[in-house]
């Protein structure tokens, strides 16, 4: 392997024939933060394959209309900016490869990495961005009527509830932003918070109070939906402050109280915190040389599609970096414990 100036301003590692069958980067998953990762790898000449997991371009592309993400005054749809994301990866090289991954193997060099088509493939560094998903209430009847009036995606199901009264459960920007989408559609939208605040930023909670469609339950949870030929009813309810119970009829239930890391694959590999994040340094490290992360799989904090962008590339420099630094050292033997390489 060679190495060679780039436009990112620092050595980037190039394949050379030796190498061939050993990937120098993947990238798990295809959200802000898995195609800048595969842009800046792909910018230092690294040939990077992004596998794109089931969820192709993660949560922003569950998103209507994007506002806050810079560059885009106009705001844009979140399938239109992965799409522009994907894109721009490509054309300096990222190979997209629409599979999901499902083992990971970091206590050898080069790492392995699994997927459900059958695919096996070593790879000396590994970015791994692999979102989060919807928190779930886990009450009676959640499951039962999930797609059957229980959604977690305005986005997707709002216009099945053209004309319809809904609730949407939670307190945080995802709700009211999806709340705010649903007003659209649905003749009448209830939010229902269990708290008597919102947790939702200044400028939304001034839209949501506002829109004549929206009307707050406060100091309320949801303690079962109930439903008649395979579709949603009602829900019960308690007051978190009286403890009283009471019900609600409506015709459909977005739910939006958070979400859950994505670390089935890091499970018992990497350290993770306490919720269920890999934990990282400043540089997107792991507790694995040569892996390395961003985006929600490590961010409890920000969960911006901008954060999300900046970690995907200071995952991307540091993935570089320690393949530099590799180069000079000599590669890890496949015996050697990756383990035991001191973090730069
Ligand atoms: P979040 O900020 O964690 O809010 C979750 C909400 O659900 C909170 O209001 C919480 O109540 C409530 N909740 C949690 N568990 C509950 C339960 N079991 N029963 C009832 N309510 C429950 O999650 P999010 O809204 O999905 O946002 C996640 C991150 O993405 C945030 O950092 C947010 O800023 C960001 N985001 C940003 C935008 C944007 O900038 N436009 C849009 C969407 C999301 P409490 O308030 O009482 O804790």
């Amino acid at each position: 392997m060679s190495t060679e100036t780039n436009g990112n301003g620092h050595q980037g590692a190039k394949r050379t024939e030796h190498d061939s069958g050993v990937e120098e980067v993947i990238v798990v998953g295809s959200g802000p933060a898995g195609f800048t990762a595969g842009l800046y790898t792909a910018r230092a000449n690294l040939k990077p394959l992004l596998l794109t997991g089931n969820e192709y371009g993660g949560q922003v592309s569950l998103t209507y209309d994007i506002e806050n993400y810079p560059g885009f005054p106009e705001s844009l749809s979140g399938p239109e900016l992965v799409e522009k994301m994907k894109a721009q990866a490509e054309k300096f090289g990222t190979r997209v490869e629409f599979d999901y991954v499902n083992e990971i193997v970091v206590d050898q060099h080069p790492f392995l990495v699994r997927t459900t088509s059958g695919q096996e493939y070593r790879t000396r560094s590994l970015i791994l961005s692999t979102g989060a998903s919807p928190r779930y209430l886990e009450i009676p009847g959640e499951k039962e009527y999930t797609g059957k009036g229980i959604s977690y995606c305005a986005t997707c199901d709002g216009f099945f509830f053209r004309g319809k009264d809904v609730l949407v459960v939670g307190g945080g920007d995802s709700a009211v932003e999806e709340a705010l989408f649903l007003t659209k559609f649905a003749s009448r939208v209830r939010v229902v918070h269990r708290r008597d605040k919102l947790r939702a930023g200044k400028l939304l909670q001034d839209r949501i109070f506002a829109n004549e469609k929206i009307e707050m339950v406060w100091n309320t949870v949801l303690t079962e939906v109930v439903g008649s030929d395979g579709k949603v009813t009602g829900v019960r309810t308690k007051d978190t402050v009286t403890g009283a119970e009471g019900e609600l009829q409506t015709d459909g239930v977005f739910i939006f109280v958070g979400h859950l890391p994505n670390n089935i694959l890091m499970q018992g590999k990497l350290a993770l915190d306490e919720d269920g994040h890999l934990v990282v340094d400043k540089q997107m490290r792991t507790n694995v040389p040569g892996v390395f992360a961003a985006g929600e799989i490590m961010d409890k904090v920000y969960k911006q599609v901008a954060t999300s962008v900046g970690q995907g590339c200071a995952a991307a420099m540091q993935a570089t970096r320690f393949l530099e630094q590799m180069e000079a050292e000599g590669m890890p033997s496949l015996a050697m414990d990756p383990r035991e390489l001191v973090h730069a």
